[in-house]
């Protein structure tokens, strides 16, 4: 496994050929002394961008008309003075002045029209795509031998836009009249895509590490794929998240793109933005308190750290930029010796519909529905596919959209028979007929005709505050209990708004005032079914009482089997590691709050990019309650890194409880199971 460092930049540098005087201002010590202020130790520099230039001197490639020496050999060479490590990126994907001279290697859209502004015209501002299935590839293989022949001692080789669109260009044309394809089908030029990537993956991994086998090689999608492991396995040695909360990817990505990487076997680092929204934004910033949360959370959710930046085409580092850096990676450097090598504690599985589906897609509303139900609710959890370990688990989650063949329903049947616990919504668990696969006591009688329909939830699952039907905004399954527990009943509404005569007021019929026979849910045993694709409707509308029912029901079936409470709010985050060459957990608690700000607006053709969450504030958590159950006893508390005891109790249900009067952003407790070398200095815990 290749071990990544924890304080990585990643420095893009596309750069116009247009601009004058690149890297003249580019000075050796002050670029150390920058880097080493800002508690830098790793920076991804660039042999090649976007706009297809190289800033070293190539035989394979084309230097930017307007650098005049070899720029990444002196930016290299100063970090290695230092110990910096250097990887080197080469723009895949997209690279504009190739393009210009072979036309054909471009990407040949299918229906240019329906695709609008994302195809770039020679005429208008923006990149141009390659086509996998052409001679680029071999082409960019040329450069990437080059690069590590170059630069032997660099520390990966990072390709970039690895993606392929559906293309008719010639080449893909051949590929598929050679496999039997027909160009005419969008399922088939989705397969012949999907060649052009494997050509793609196989093509350039060998290509970057022909001299040297252990040579790190990362390809770049903007989104790990759930589901992929053998690609993974096969084309790379450590895995980068890009998920620039600001950029589009949002708050939750990171962590439930974390949470699935987690169970593989990679170390991986977070990518972030220091940018206010996202890359290629010269002169945005983000407030440091956002910096230091993003920091912190990559370090809970158990990653390493990589911030986006874009150098200057003087080649002078921004001060700002690494005066913000180096604020959140002293904090980062503190911390690290508790986060390195561990393994994330989990009662619960989210087995998502991406992972089962392996597609590329990052917002299926059903997986992120539900990965922010767990997240708010503080579980203990982890985001797998098919092939992970389900005994590991107590509850297995399989929201809204999970599709079950025969073999994923095999291993479930197993897993319940061993006794574990199943958690099914909407069209998960269901055959292709609609009928229920996992007996919940209840039948289903196909999908209600209303939309919205209405719930009164049973009291136990129910908020306190709510004792009357409450809107679902998606269609609920019909299901009828036989022999298990209703989680509440439906109420129908009158009549659908549907035309001038069949609407009421400004959006929903209400409902009848009896409910309609039809339950919300059923459980029975360890199986739970839910009728309606409930975390859809979380993720589209984030109503709050439904959040809160949901952990309900998450609670109440997962009973004993759960091993963490917290008092924290729904945006604080919790995460327990275990890390064995230590012989302690940490406990990560993370607190901010985001908050939309900006909007739509449009002045003098000027469009702003809408609303966008940020952080500004980090405001205390205070009077922290946690109480756990941990696989070993534990003998210690402290504080990380401050090393400070904290009183703990154990009671006679096994429960840990501490109390933190209170921390900003992010605190770790070090919770250790055995002995430390100076007996002394071990406190002896409370017993209750
Ligand atoms: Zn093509």
């Amino acid at each position: 496994m290749h071990h990544l460092r924890f304080r990585q930049v990643h420095l893009d540098f596309h750069t116009s050929p247009e601009i004058p005087g690149i890297g003249l201002a580019f000075d050796k010590q002050e670029w150390q002394r920058t880097l080493k202020e800002a508690h830098v130790n790793s920076i991804t520099l660039f042999a090649k961008c976007h706009h297809g230039w190289h800033y070293h001197f190539t035989e394979k490639g084309k230097l930017h008309p307007k650098l005049g020496f070899d720029l990444l050999r002196a930016q290299f060479d100063a970090c290695k003075e230092i110990d910096i490590n250097a990887p080197i990126y080469l723009s895949a994907g997209l690279d504009d002045q190739t393009l210009f001279r072979h036309p054909e290697w471009q990407i040949v859209y299918t229906d240019p029209k329906t695709l609008g502004a994302s195809v770039a015209s020679n005429l208008r501002p923006g990149f141009h795509h390659v086509c996998f299935n052409s001679p680029y590839t071999d082409y960019l293989c040329e450069q990437i031998r080059e690069t590590v022949s170059l630069f032997p001692n660099c520390d990966g080789i990072f390709l970039d836009i690895i993606n392929q669109p559906e293309c008719c260009c010639e080449h893909c044309l051949r590929v598929m009249y050679e496999n039997g394809l027909d160009p005419t089908s969008q399922a088939d030029r989705q397969k012949c895509a999907q060649i052009a990537l494997e050509r793609y993956y196989s093509m350039t991994t060998m290509a970057a590490t022909a001299a040297n086998p252990d040579m790190p090689v990362f390809h770049n999608s903007g989104h790990v794929t759930p589901g992929n492991r053998s690609l993974l396995k096969k084309y790379f040695s450590h895995l980068e998240l890009e998920s620039l909360p600001t950029g589009g990817w949002g708050y939750d990505h990171f962590p439930l793109s974390a949470k699935y990487v987690k169970t593989l076997e990679f170390d991986f680092l977070g990518m972030t933005g220091k940018f206010h929204t996202t890359w290629g934004e010269f002169g945005g910033f983000k407030h440091p308190n956002a910096l230091r949360y993003e920091c912190c959370a990559m370090l809970a959710f158990g990653a390493k750290c990589s911030v986006g930046d874009q150098l200057h085409p003087s080649g002078k580092l921004d001060v700002s930029t690494y005066r913000l850096i180096g604020q959140a990676y002293a904090d980062v450097e503190r911390k690290e010796p508790w986060c390195d090598n561990t393994d994330n504690l989990a009662d619960i599985a989210l087995l998502t519909a991406a992972a089962v589906r392996a597609s590329g897609t990052k917002d299926i509303p059903g997986d992120n529905g539900a990965g922010r139900i767990l997240l708010e609710g503080h579980f203990l959890f982890d985001v797998i596919d098919t092939e992970a370990n389900f005994k590991k688990y107590r509850l297995l989650i399989l929201p809204d959209d999970v599709t079950i063949d025969a073999r994923l329903k095999k291993k479930l049947d197993t897993y319940l028979a061993n006794g574990g616990k199943l958690l099914l919504s909407g069209h998960s668990g269901l055959d292709s007929d609609g009928k229920l696969l996992f007996d919940c006591g209840a039948k289903t009688a196909g999908l209600s005709p209303f939309r919205p329909d209405y719930v009164q939830w049973a009291p136990d699952i129910a908020p306190d505050y709510l004792a009357s039907p409450m809107v679902m905004y998606l269609p609920a399954q019909r299901l009828k209990v036989t022999d298990g527990t209703s989680l509440g009943d439906v109420y129908d509404s009158y009549f659908n708004r549907t035309s001038y005569r069949f609407f009421c007021s400004h959006q929903h019929t209400p409902a009848l005032p009896e409910p309609s026979g039809f339950a919300a849910g059923s459980r029975k045993g360890n199986v739970m079914y839910l009728a309606h694709p409930v975390f859809s409707i979380y993720r589209g509308w984030g109503c709050v009482p439904l959040a809160q029912i949901l952990r309900n029901a998450i609670r109440s079936l997962l009973g004993d089997d759960c091993s963490l409470e917290t008092n924290l709010p729904s945006t604080g985050r919790v995460t327990l590691m275990h890390q064995p060459s230590e012989k302690r957990y940490v406990l990560h608690l993370l607190y901010a709050n985001t908050i939309a700000r900006g909007g739509n607006i449009n002045v003098n053709g000027v469009t702003s990019r809408g609303i966008i969450e940020v952080i500004e504030d980090l405001t205390p958590a205070c009077d922290v309650d946690v109480r756990l159950k941990t696989p070993k006893a534990i003998r210690e508390a402290l504080l990380a890194p401050e090393g400070t005891p904290i009183p703990f109790s154990t009671d006679d249900q096994g429960w840990l409880h501490l109390h933190l009067d209170r921390f900003t952003c992010h605190q770790m407790i070090e919770l250790r199971y055995a002995k430390c070398a100076n007996t002394n200095a071990c406190a002896q815990p409370n017993e209750a």
